[in-house]
């Protein structure tokens, strides 16, 4: 029974711990709190909460989430575990007495009989004579094991901010003004002549659109989460500030496009839009990463011909957060493909939020487990939403190359964009069936699926 080493003790860490130790496998958490503090966190306990106190919708019938809170309760997590028994009201959202909540976390680790805490930072490539790794150091994760990472993953591999554009539910698009169509009807390796969907504008809505940014209200930064800017990656409202037709000859450059609805009006401006995940659930808004507070942003997206009734999966954002880029360098069982010791878990694998960063820390921490105690374990069904996630992080986004060498994937949430389509037929008796009523149904099928799919891995 050779010792699983989970570096980092945050919601990813300790969730990956209780999971492993749980299943019998000697576990030693290597945890730099108490020696070496983050620019984020304010105390040395396990899992602390960095920001706000919500695990989000707590619905897991209607609410990809929630549905992730369900599957991980069915799996004996300790952070749902924890959460619920800290819990404050907040309607259909659960939230948490921070404190309390990372203070049982904290006892339970501490109490383990199978776990062993060392408080120390992993300042290099976890080499020596470690068998199993997971390396669970969260957005923070410190230089000097970024710096081991980088080198032997490579330069492009791993990223020290997220440029995020925002990203669209697919069947929430105009598609009767949306049309599909790459530059120039260029194919691109691996792309159609008809890859992305366009959004036409005319004079006068985009220069209500430019006015619109120049007079958003921005995320407010602390200083060490400034990002400095990269000319190929500015936020549209900086482009907007800089003038009137800058985005114009830029991300919204009406150049190589012609609009079969109205192909002999030339539209002064257009908005791409680019397949975000392999199941064509999700797509992204090309170039438009922002720092515009949430709220304001999907306003004045909806400004947009054809995004009216836009559903986001996720708005744009610039953070600082180190990930490394999963799809190229992990294996579809979450081994470092360079490394295969090691896995990787939580918000340094791409996901975003506490609840996933935990999930992938419960599915990390069970298969080493199994593998440790000398057996093997699959990865959850991908109609699950820990499955989902996992398609997200090893496969299921387009990878850079084949979409115009731009780097596609991005930390994401759990959302329904992430799940295999369901069929569902319209209920016996009912004559109109309207959109609500579908997504309602369609929702109450992917849950229900996953509930059950996740019986048997569970
Ligand atoms: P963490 O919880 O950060 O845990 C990583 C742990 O690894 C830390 O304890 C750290 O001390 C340790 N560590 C790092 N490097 C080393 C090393 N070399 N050796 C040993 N230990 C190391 N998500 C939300 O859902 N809601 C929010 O409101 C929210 N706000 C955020 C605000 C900020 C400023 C940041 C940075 C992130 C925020 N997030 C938020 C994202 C949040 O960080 C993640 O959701 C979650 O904490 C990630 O879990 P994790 O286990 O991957 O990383």
């Amino acid at each position: 029974n050779e010792p699983i080493h989970i570096i980092g003790g945050g919601l990813a860490g300790s969730e990956a711990a209780w999971q492993a130790a749980e299943a019998g496998a000697k576990v030693i958490l290597h945890e730099m709190r108490g020696i070496k503090r983050t620019d984020a966190h304010e105390t040395d306990a396990f899992a602390e909460l960095v920001c706000s106190n919500s695990f989000r919708s707590d619905d897991h019938e209607q609410n990809a989430v929630g549905l992730l809170h369900e599957e991980m309760r069915r799996c004996n997590s300790l952070i749902m575990r924890a959460a619920d028994q800290h819990k404050l009201p907040a309607g259909g959202a659960l939230a948490v007495d921070r404190h309390g909540f990372s203070g049982a976390v904290t006892e339970a680790i501490s109490n383990h009989p199978n776990i062993t805490v060392i408080r120390e930072e992993v300042a290099g490539w976890p080499l020596g004579d470690w068998k199993h790794v997971i390396i669970a150091t969260g957005p923070l994760t410190s230089p000097a094991l970024a710096e081991a990472v980088l080198e032997k993953t490579g330069e492009d591999s791993l990223a020290f901010f997220d440029a995020i554009a925002p990203i669209v539910h697919y069947d929430s698009i105009d598609h009767d003004i949306a049309w599909k169509q790459s530059r120039y009807d260029k194919a691109g390796p691996g792309g159609t002549g008809a890859d992305y969907l366009n959004l036409p504008m005319d004079k006068d809505q985009y220069f209500a659109f430019v006015e619109a940014l120049k007079t958003a209200p921005l995320h407010e930064f602390k200083d060490w989460e400034k990002v400095p800017y990269f000319d190929g990656c500015l936020p549209i409202e900086v482009m907007a500030e800089r003038g009137v037709e800058t985005l114009r000859h830029g991300p919204m450059k009406p150049v190589g496009l012609t609009n079969p609805r109205n192909p002999t009006v030339k539209p002064y401006a257009i908005v791409q839009l680019r397949q975000d995940n392999a199941l064509g659930t999700l797509w992204n808004m090309v170039g438009f990463q922002t720092k515009m507070r949430y709220g304001i942003q999907a306003e004045i997206f909806r400004m947009i011909p054809g995004l009216a009734n836009a559903q986001f999966a996720r708005l744009g954002g610039l953070h600082r957060n180190t990930f490394i880029n999963s799809p190229k360098v992990l294996a579809p069982d979450l081994k470092l493909k360079a490394d295969p010791r090691i896995r990787f878990a939580g918000q340094v694998t791409g996901v975003e939020g506490y609840v996933e960063s935990a999930a992938v820390g419960l599915i990390t921490g069970r298969m080493t487990a199994a593998e440790a105690l000398g057996g093997s374990l699959e990865t959850p069904p991908v109609t699950t939403a820990l499955g989902a996630l996992i398609g997200h992080i090893t496969g299921g986004h387009i990878e850079a190359e084949s979409y115009s060498g731009a780097r596609s994937f991005q930390p994401m949430n759990v959302n329904f964009g992430l799940f295999p389509e369901v069929t569902i037929t319209k209920p016996e008796g009912v004559t109109r069936w309207r959109g609500p009523e579908k997504t309602i149904a369609k929702r109450r099928a992917i849950t229900g699926r996953a509930l059950e799919d996740l019986k048997a891995w569970a």
